[in-house]
């Protein structure tokens, strides 16, 4: 059963059949895929879904697929957790975490996008993928592709975590460095993709591959038992993934699985990378690029693709954009880790940096059920946090060393052996 029937243009409507094109021929605006919602309703239910494997695929009817997905079948339904510890420190009521962090196989959220881009690049017959990347994207791309049998080349700022790099290098794909920012590459790759002809997920396929987000909101609906929160807190890069929230929430909504969406979309930058809050707060809606400078390498997109799209979900559905420095990424990094032992990447510390901000500001309510998304790894970005987290204590393996650190207290003991019992 197929639900898609093609492509529209976002801006004049223009309607094109299904192939790698992602921009409209007559006024240059970005294509999005037409479902036959009609069709869906009749037969897409709770209790369906229910019964299917758990991952992102149990929500097949609402991707761009033909047929069943070939690469990353596993990828998604992550875990969705009722947090207590940090709850408690935001002085909130009902708080919760979306954890991409531990997302299969390269534990970002960017494995949902490039797993249907991947499976829409077999079916329209291509072997070599490629994509423009901060960071997560070139890991995944690399993994998926390998499992998938394409070959990679894959462009990235050359400066990037180490993480990162090394998580791409290992599965034995074609690493370009490039001498610039995000921007600059992503420049460079839509005109190799002019003239080669490649799969690159995040350009010529990016209409099918940016679909793949919404199961991030399918998921958060279906974890909370068909309901969605008051406030989602969501990073900003490119700004897709917020508007892919918003739209799976809505399309639920279309085919009657949610009775209603009472959410706000709250968009997430970092201080040194925001032009889509720059341009919220300054009531306007067009972009003005910027040149990135911050620890959020993962968002560092100055010139972000979807950001007029981004300001637009956040205005509609009545939500906020807020960012916050380098030193309030690296706190909400530890608040995190140290209130709910999720150790997620500097996008992470974003989000949970602007969740305290607007609570704090009065702008998020403290009584009213809120969630925050985790989208990627803390072990791949460890240099921001290389200095911050204080240094192991060496001693020689020797009983009298350990007492001379003065750490174990008498009381200390006592508890830790009842703790052991
Ligand atoms: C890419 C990325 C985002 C943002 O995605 P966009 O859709 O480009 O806004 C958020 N978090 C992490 C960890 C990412 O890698
Ligand atoms: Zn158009």
């Amino acid at each position: 059963m197929n639900y898609v029937s093609g492509l529209r243009c976002r801006e004049c409507k223009r309607e094109y059949s299904i192939s790698p094109i992602h921009v409209c021929e007559f006024c240059f605006g970005p294509l999005e895929i037409i479902y036959d919602y009609e069709k869906i309703k009749k037969s897409l239910t709770h209790k369906k879904i229910e019964e299917r494997p758990k991952s992102m695929w149990r929500y097949q009817e609402l991707l761009p697929l033909n047929g069943d997905p070939t690469v990353g079948t596993n990828v998604g339904f992550t875990p969705l957790i009722r947090s207590e510890g940090l709850a408690r420190a935001l002085g909130v009521r009902e708080l919760y975490l979306k954890n991409d962090a531990v997302n299969h196989p390269t534990l970002s959220f960017k494995d949902r996008v490039v797993s249907v881009a991947l499976s829409k690049a077999k079916e329209f017959g291509f072997r070599i993928v490629a994509c423009a990347s901060t960071g997560n994207l070139a890991n995944s791309v690399a993994a998926l592709a390998a499992a998938g049998g394409f070959k990679s080349y894959i462009f990235v700022p050359y400066d990037l975590e180490q993480g990162k790099i090394l998580g791409t290098l290992i599965y034995g794909t074609n690493l370009i460095g490039i001498r610039g920012s995000y921007d600059e590459v992503n420049r460079l790759c839509s005109e190799i993709a002019e003239n080669y002809g490649w799969a690159f997920v995040n350009i010529n396929i990016r209409p099918f591959y940016a679909e793949g987000s919404k199961t991030f909101g399918f998921e958060i609906a279906e974890q909370l038992g068909w309901k969605v929160p008051q406030h989602v807190i969501v990073p900003m890069a490119g700004g897709s993934l917020i508007t892919k929230i918003w739209k799976g929430f809505k399309e639920l909504e279309a085919i009657g699985l949610l009775d209603g969406v009472p959410t706000k979309i709250y968009g997430a930058q970092a201080s040194g990378s925001n032009p889509i809050v720059a341009a919220f707060k300054a009531g306007v809606d067009w972009i003005k690029p910027q040149r990135p400078q911050t620890i959020a390498k993962s968002l560092a997109i100055g010139n972000p693709a979807d950001g007029y799209y981004a300001l637009k979900t956040i205005r509609e559905s009545g939500g906020w954009a807020e960012d916050v420095t380098d030193g309030e990424i690296v706190e909400g990094m530890k608040l995190l880790a140290q209130t709910e032992g999720i150790f997620t990447e500097t996008a992470g510390g974003v989000t949970v940096g602007v969740t305290k901000k607007l609570i704090e500001q009065g702008i998020i309510p403290r009584d009213e059920s809120i969630l925050i998304s985790i989208t990627g790894n803390g072990l791949k970005t460890q240099e921001a946090i290389q200095d911050q987290v204080g240094r192991p204590l060496i001693i020689d393996a020797k009983l009298s060393d350990f007492e001379k650190i003065g750490a174990p207290k008498q009381r200390e003991r006592e508890n830790g052996i009842q703790a052991t019992l």
